[in-house]
């Protein structure tokens, strides 16, 4: 027997107990004849005494121990003198009778505690190190107990959990593929699934009625804090419902997640927001409802003063920083930089004071008088020691985005945006089409799957643009955790929707006739959604990004410098697949 207990189980009662404990060597003390040694495994630490008068020999082998090292230890359960209210095994010791070690290790490249030296490369390189953290292991934990729960909600609903395949045919549509090339198919490539879409469309039209599946997906796309090239989704499908049915089935499983993994009673309906409300208002479609500042549009009042920067704009935007009217010059300057910086590009940013006393002082007090300002100071309901804050610009539609960063900037600065606090929204009627100006033409939003509103499938033909979906994202905290739609189950309005974005019949069908044909076989109403499982664990642990509840995570590259992939492959594989690298840039 390796052990008779764990390193995070025992207590007081324990006490005087024989007890065999097994894990790593996190470190070892010497304090006058007596040596420490915190014993760690998964479950937590455990302290280890050696007395040197009892036993010389086995605290002399305790002092050689190196960090790291796998150790059997042997001995009595002791109440501390001083225990340790930060550890729940703190209230005990062992005082080691045997100790054996099962194997020794190399100084480790970092230390191994919560504290770690390790930089995030470091860390990536030798991520078996890195989990015996308590920081890094919790996030898993955290992980394993909330797909438990999803699984627990789903099945007590009647879905049923299917696995769909991973290798499947490239989409033209969405991200770019991973691909896999076939050997018993020279020539030919498999894809990576960005999503099983449409296979779990086809399971509905199998009649499955419910389905999810907890899903790696996959997306050759640039990365990004919340954005790994091979993620984790909660993919989820039902038929006959309607765009209610889906908010409710999932704002409950929101609800039973935040119930039993974060121990917080969401009793209020989550909110809803239109799209078109969300850019209005907050310049954005994941809007971060913890603070209110909301976006005023000042066109009428700021216009026609002479401002040639405002005069011009076709689009001008404030909001207002309750209580921040104490914000310094250099304070704004800050701010002024910040929106200027290349990812945000903003050509800088108006501000102005309300005091005390009532009266408004901005930086472009040469053009708008008292009064001017004043009408200002209505516009954006603003009180004695606010800051309100303005940016123009040409495009209204990038304007609005760069005030968001602005506002988002401000609520952390302001302290609006604590991490423990949780504000729900659904943001529903998300147009159907965006203009691409890469690939000159329309795309789909969502997908090219999604369903458009009833009331507005006459506008397919003449007004695409404003054409609005049944699509609907749920947004947490400015987060965007999942998304879905209702689709089209009828087989010619796929195919028009094919048409509207650029498909020629033929190469619809090639791409997608497997679908289109399967809706000729009675196919039902039928829609559904895909959380991001990685995204919920980063926001229920707190964490900055969704790479730390990852076991093995890619960095920022797109690499896995653990294993060090990818990878050239061998000639031998190459031609056993047919392939000739013809541009090596490295
Ligand atoms: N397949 C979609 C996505 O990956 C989600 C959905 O519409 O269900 O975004």
């Amino acid at each position: 027997m390796y052990r008779t207990h764990n390193c995070g189980e025992l207590r007081l009662e324990n006490a005087g107990q024989e007890v065999t404990l097994a894990g790593w060597v996190q470190r070892t003390r010497k304090m006058g004849g007596m040596t420490f040694l915190d014993l760690r495994d998964r479950y937590g630490l455990t302290q280890i005494v050696f007395d040197n008068q009892a036993s010389p020999a086995l605290t002399e082998a305790a002092n050689h121990l190196g960090r790291e090292y796998v150790v059997q230890v042997t001995g009595k359960v002791a109440e501390r003198s001083s225990k340790n209210a930060n550890l729940p095994t703190g209230d005990i010791e062992i005082n080691a009778t045997d100790l054996k070690i099962l194997n020794p290790s190399e100084v480790p490249p970092f230390t191994i505690e919560d504290d770690t030296d390790g930089g995030d490369e470091l860390r990536m390189k030798y991520r078996y190190l890195d989990i015996r953290r308590a920081a890094v292991r919790k996030n898993l934990e955290l992980r394993h107990r909330m797909t438990m729960e999803v699984r627990r909600y789903l099945d007590s609903k009647g879905f049923l959990e299917i696995e769909t395949p991973m290798l499947v045919g490239s989409t033209p549509e969405g991200a770019r593929d991973f691909v896999v090339p076939s050997r018993m198919n020279q020539g030919q490539f498999y894809a990576l699934p960005q999503s099983p879409q449409t296979l779990k469309q086809l399971l509905m039209v199998a009649g499955i009625d419910r389905y999810f599946q907890i899903v790696k997906c996959f997306r050759d796309e640039d990365l990004r804090a919340d954005r790994q090239p091979e993620f984790t989704q909660i993919d989820c499908e039902m038929s006959f419902i309607h765009q209610d049915d889906i908010i409710n089935t999932f704002e409950g499983m929101a609800k039973h997640l935040f119930k039993e993994i974060r121990g917080i009673e969401l009793t209020e309906p989550f909110l809803r927001m239109t799209w078109a409300d969300a850019m209005r208002l907050y310049g954005s479609d994941k809007p971060d409802m913890r603070f209110g500042m909301t976006f005023v549009e000042l066109m009428d009042v700021m216009k026609g003063h002479g401002f040639p920067v405002f005069d011009n704009a076709a689009y001008i935007g404030g909001i207002c920083a309750k209580g921040a009217a104490h914000y310094t010059r250099k304070q704004l300057d800050q701010l002024t930089d910040f929106v200027k910086r290349s990812q945000i590009g903003a050509k800088g940013l108006v501000y102005a004071r309300v005091g005390e006393d009532g009266t408004v002082k901005s930086s472009v007090d040469k053009f708008y008088d008292q009064e001017a300002l004043q009408a200002l100071r209505k516009a954006m309901d603003a009180e004695p020691g606010d800051l309100i804050l303005i940016m123009s610009g040409d495009d209204a539609m990038k304007t609005r985005k760069q005030l968001c960063e602005l506002r988002l900037e401000m609520g952390r600065q302001l302290g609006l945006r604590d991490k423990n606090k949780f504000a729900c929204l659904w943001v529903v009627d998300f147009p159907m089409f965006e203009w691409s100006d890469e690939e000159q033409r329309l795309m789909a939003m969502h997908h090219p799957f999604t369903h458009p509103k009833a009331e507005d499938i006459p506008m397919l033909d003449t007004k695409p643009e404003d054409v609005r979906a049944d699509a609907y994202d749920m947004v947490i905290n400015g987060v965007e955790v999942g998304g879905g739609s209702i689709r089209i189950h009828d087989s010619k309005l796929q195919a028009k929707m094919f048409e509207i974005l650029g498909f020629t019949p033929e190469r619809a069908q090639e791409q997608f006739g497997f679908l289109m044909n399967a809706f000729k076989y009675g196919a039902p109403p039928h829609g559904g959604l895909a959380y991001g499982l990685d995204r919920w664990v980063s926001l229920f642990a707190g964490l900055d990004s969704i790479r730390d509840c990852i076991a093995f995570p890619k960095n920022n590259s797109g690499r896995d410098v653990m294993l060090d992939a990818p990878a050239p492959l061998d000639q031998k594989q190459l031609d056993e697949l047919a392939l000739a690298i013809v541009k090596n840039d490295k």
